[in-house]
């Protein structure tokens, strides 16, 4: 671990990405073939092999452990920690205060692996006593990257694509040939060790090794979506249940969650096999409770989680099915590098009936027909609607434009702009970065920012305003006469303390100036807390 931990000091250290990746360059290529998986992961941040659960230590366990074993107060760590702005550092400082025996334990990186996907599948007990022994024999740097590590909070800026960047190098292979691997395999372990034996050719996918599946784009409005899909979409109804992603071998049915985990035992519904379906597939697609012909709400489907076992009356209220959006590989072939419009070709082969079924979708050109068909898909009981780029290829773990999603939002609220900054790129020189506040009892109190959704024509014009009405500058920010009313819609609201008003919106979007309301008449922190309270309350039930 201490060469591992070395390295990661370094290239901690380097400002340059370039002498980053070198740093890592090395080490990597420094590797026998049995640590070389183990040092990727890590280099990259991710200390688990893709499958392995979760190891369950949280911050506060591991304070209790390390302060325990250090011979000091919990406060004080936790003290240190926040002085230092990171425990690791907090807990290298301790045990460097520490008296050491010199013959000391060694700490093999082969050992560090092999425990920390142990955490996972242990009791408390056993977890604690695996840590302790783990820290006991860490010198302080070891120690500072276990910890940081185990949290998830590496921050050397040395994700996964780097560490890609520094297998090429290592290896003196293309670094393209490299993340189409990592994209193959789902696992930078797993690209390590094919890199270092110069085997990349020929793989390709397989059931049972799930691969990170694709994500959507959020856009604003059908217009918005039309513009990023001009040449027309297919169109499917954004389903409201859980991502998956569905193996077949000639046997064997297993379903894995967006994290990668095996997670059938959830769903036997959907292990069935349909009739026309032969060799090997892989298909994508989100699983719902369905009754009646209906989808059911996100909370029905919810009861049938974190259950070793479904219970008979789940089973028969709240059953689950497996719609098919998508298909990587069908019949032994891979598709991810066929367009879109083909995939769902080899997935008509797939029933419009039963537990594991097609999505249906259609062809769209232009914004009056998505407008129409998002309409639709919310009339039906849907999250919204999602559009894709008929001509796109398959990308694993990619957030593209090829794929948009339209969501109904949660609600908008009547805000006032407090502050403005000065955007970039496109919007470069315009005042574009909004502060806005709703009513708290006494005064305006800050609720979040907003970028998006006003024409450029009114940013010109409101940049010309908020100019002439600044009342302070603090930093980059131009504080305003509080006499801009908007209103903005967002998805999902959360308790917070990044904004005074003690929640963060999420994807906050500009939908139009209210130039019809003064500023008493805004919205109050009050109905921020009711809308809270209005998502959180628990859905209707199937049944
Ligand atoms: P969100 O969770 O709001 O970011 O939306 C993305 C999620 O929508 C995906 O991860 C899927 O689980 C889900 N989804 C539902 N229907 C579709 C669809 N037709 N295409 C892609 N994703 C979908």
């Amino acid at each position: 671990m201490r060469a591992l931990a070395l390295t990661l000091e370094t290239i901690a250290g380097h400002s340059s990405t370039e002498n980053k990746v070198q740093a890592a360059a090395a080490y990597l290529a420094s590797q026998h073939s049995d640590g070389i998986a183990i040092a990727a992961r890590f280099l990259a941040g991710t200390p688990l092999p893709p499958g392995t659960p979760a190891t369950k230590v949280g911050r506060s366990t591991l304070v209790d452990i390390i302060a325990a074993f250090g011979g000091a107060e919990r406060r004080t760590l936790l003290k240190r920690a926040t002085a230092r702005g990171d425990l690791g550092t907090a807990v290298a400082e301790l045990l460097e205060g520490l008296p050491r025996d010199s013959g000391a334990a060694r700490l093999p990186i082969l050992l560090v692996a092999e425990s920390l996907a142990r955490l996972g599948r242990v009791g408390r007990d056993r977890r604690a006593r695996l840590l302790q022994e783990l820290f006991g024999r860490a010198t302080p740097i070891e120690a500072k990257y276990l910890t940081k590590l185990l949290l998830g909070s590496l921050r050397t800026g040395m994700q996964a694509s780097r560490v890609e960047e520094a297998l090429a190098l290592a290896f003196d292979t293309p670094v393209d040939a490299i993340r189409r691997a990592h994209m193959l395999l789902g696992d930078i372990g797993a690209t390590a060790e094919r890199s270092a034996r110069g085997d990349l050719e020929t793989i390709t996918l397989r059931a049972h090794r799930p691969v990170r599946v694709m994500l959507a784009h959020p856009a604003e409005s059908a217009a918005q979506v039309c513009a990023l899909l001009s040449d027309g979409a297919i169109a499917e109804d954004k389903y409201d249940g859980i991502r998956a992603q569905w193996h077949r071998d000639d046997k064997v049915v297993r379903v894995y969650s967006r994290a990668l985990e095996d997670f059938t035992h959830f769903f036997p519904e959907i292990r069935s096999i349909p009739d026309a379906m032969h060799g090997e597939w892989i298909l994508d697609g989100e699983v719902v409770v369905w009754v009646d012909g209906q989808a059911m709400s996100f909370g029905t489907l919810q009861r049938r989680l974190g259950r070793k076992q479904v219970p008979l009356t789940l089973l028969l209220d709240a059953p689950v099915i497996f719609i098919a959006f998508d298909v990587l590989r069908a019949d032994g072939y891979d598709l991810i590098d066929a367009p879109l419009l083909q995939r769902k070709q080899a997935l008509q082969q797939l029933p419009s009936e039963g537990p594991v079924r097609r999505a249906p979708w259609t062809e769209l050109a232009d914004e009056a027909a998505m407008n129409t068909f998002f309409d639709s898909a919310i009339a039906a009981g849907n999250e919204g609607a999602v559009f894709k780029d008929p001509k796109s290829t398959y990308q694993p773990g990619r957030r593209g434009r090829a794929w948009v999603k339209l969501k109904r939002p949660l609600g908008t609220l009547d805000v006032v702009v407090t502050g403005a900054e000065w955007g970039r790129g496109k919007r470069a020189g315009l005042l574009s970065d909004l502060i806005f506040a709703v009513r708290g009892s006494d005064q305006l109190v800050d609720a979040g920012r907003a970028y998006s959704g006003l024409t450029d024509a009114e940013i010109t014009e409101l940049t010309v305003h908020f100019k002439e009405n600044t009342v302070r500058t603090t930093g980059s920010v131009r504080r305003v006469t509080p006499d801009i009313i908007l209103e903005v819609a967002f998805d999902d609201v959360r308790p917070s303390d990044r904004h005074p008003a003690g929640f963060a919106l999420r994807f906050p979007r500009i939908v139009r100036r209210r130039l019809d309301l003064s500023v008493d008449e805004i919205s109050s922190v009050t109905d921020l807390v009711e809308l809270y309270e209005q998502a959180r309350a628990p859905t209707v039930e199937a049944g």
